[in-house]
């Protein structure tokens, strides 16, 4: 069978435009270097059957309903709401910052009053950090600060190794304290995770007679005269790549940079570790967050738990290394946008992904963005 279409990778990106060109009856060869399905979002069961999500905890939230009327036709969702709390001293208090977590971090009496204060504040019921600690109220001043201080100053320089002289408050702290009772880390009208894994729900959006699946392969893509060929062939009808970027085109405008983390598992033999699925540690530890899974999968395992700590640090490009986020800076732009002006020369050759777009994408967003691509293709833009 010649391929009409070749998708480097396998993860959702990959997945997407495969299935939704074998529904528009193209033949599509998908090559994937690793030896699954699924990319970042790969999950399996570990040593003592708990179903864990080896390349960090997602959760699948959107509005987009094209999107997931999409993801739908291969799965169901377990209608998991997602709830968070960040560790501080000792106490769980629930982020992103809203009344429950004032109550928690300052009491009933004092944190009533930071509210009834707040309610005179224009962007009511959603305000700021920035906001609470320019306000000229003492109370909303040390809210402020205490949620600058607690939730984002050492997160974000664990997160992205910057040391906290670095981190501009006018950045971080554009994210409201939600003067609300809604402690739900996503507000979007789906949410969930897939009810048989996300491994599951991609291998079947990849089952069709119209699509092959070579799994272990490393893609070697090269352009040459403005022809794509992948590992030395030149490629049959046109190619959606969904790797890094720089990489593509050897580098040749420098490296992108990227963070990368490095996951700890851990399996114990109890019902429960903590009272959410992920806890933040935003004030101690060097670890940013343990997640246990069975909390968010909503898998019954009686009397084993498995919890993963995720520590961030920089991608170099080392053997074995994945590169996670984007450290997007004006450089960075910079340098992608050079790799994407060269990429719009070279026709049949698609990029779409959170590694081909140098972006952070959540789940619906890549699903969306491939579904974008293909449209424009084929309407010729
Ligand atoms: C830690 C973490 C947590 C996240 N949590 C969430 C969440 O809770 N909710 C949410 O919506 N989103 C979340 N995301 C985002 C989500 O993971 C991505 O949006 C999505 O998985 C990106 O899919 P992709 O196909 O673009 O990339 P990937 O999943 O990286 O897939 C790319 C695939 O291409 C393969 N590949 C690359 N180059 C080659 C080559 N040359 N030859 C062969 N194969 C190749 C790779 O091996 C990989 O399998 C999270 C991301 C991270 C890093």
């Amino acid at each position: 069978m010649s391929a009409h279409y070749t998708v480097i990778g396998a993860g959702l990106a990959g997945a997407t435009a495969a299935r939704l060109l074998a529904d528009s009856g193209n033949n599509v060869l998908v090559l994937e270097k690793l030896p699954h399905v699924g990319g970042s979002v790969y999950d399996e069961k570990d040593g003592s059957g708990v179903l864990v999500h080896r390349y960090g905890p997602h959760i699948f939230h959107t509005s987009d309903k094209e999107v997931y009327s999409f993801l739908r036709r291969f799965t169901e969702f377990n209608g998991y709401t997602h709830r968070v709390a960040a560790m501080i001293d000792g106490r769980y208090v629930p982020v992103p910052f809203n009344k429950n977590s004032i109550v928690k971090a300052f009491g009933s009496e004092k944190g009533a009053k930071m509210i009834s204060e707040a309610e005179k504040l224009e962007t009511f019921p959603a305000v700021s950090v920035l906001t609470l600690i320019g306000s000229q109220s003492d109370l909303l001043k040390e809210l402020g600060e205490y949620v600058y201080k607690n939730i984002f100053l050492y997160y974000t320089t664990k997160q992205w190794g910057k040391a906290p002289s670095e981190i501009d408050p006018a950045t971080t702290a554009r994210v409201p304290v939600r003067f609300t009772d809604d402690d739900r880390y996503f507000t979007d009208c789906f949410q969930g995770l897939p009810s048989d894994g996300y491994t599951e729900m991609v291998k079947r959006m990849l089952e069709s007679e119209r699509i092959t699946v070579r799994l272990g392969v490393e893609a070697e893509v090269t352009i040459r005269d403005n022809r794509i060929f992948v590992s030395g062939r030149p490629v049959e009808g046109k190619l959606i790549y969904t790797g890094e970027t720089d990489r593509l085109f050897g580098y040749r405008f420098g490296r992108l940079p990227y963070r990368t983390l490095d996951f700890e598992f851990e399996t114990l033999n109890e019902d429960s570790y903590q009272p959410y699925a992920t806890v933040n540690y935003t004030v101690s530890e060097n670890f940013t967050r343990i997640t246990e899974f069975k909390k968010m999968t909503l898998q019954k395992t009686d009397g084993v738990t498995s919890i993963m700590k995720e520590y961030s640090r920089e991608f170099t490009g080392n053997e074995g290394e994945i590169p996670f986020y984007p450290v997007i800076t004006d450089e960075s732009r910079e340098i992608y946008s050079e790799y994407l002006a060269l990429s719009r020369n070279i026709p049949g050759l698609m990029l779409a992904g959170r590694l081909a777009d140098y972006k952070y994408y959540n789940m619906d967003a890549v699903v969306r963005r491939v579904m974008d691509v293909l449209s424009a293709d084929t309407k010729g833009e």
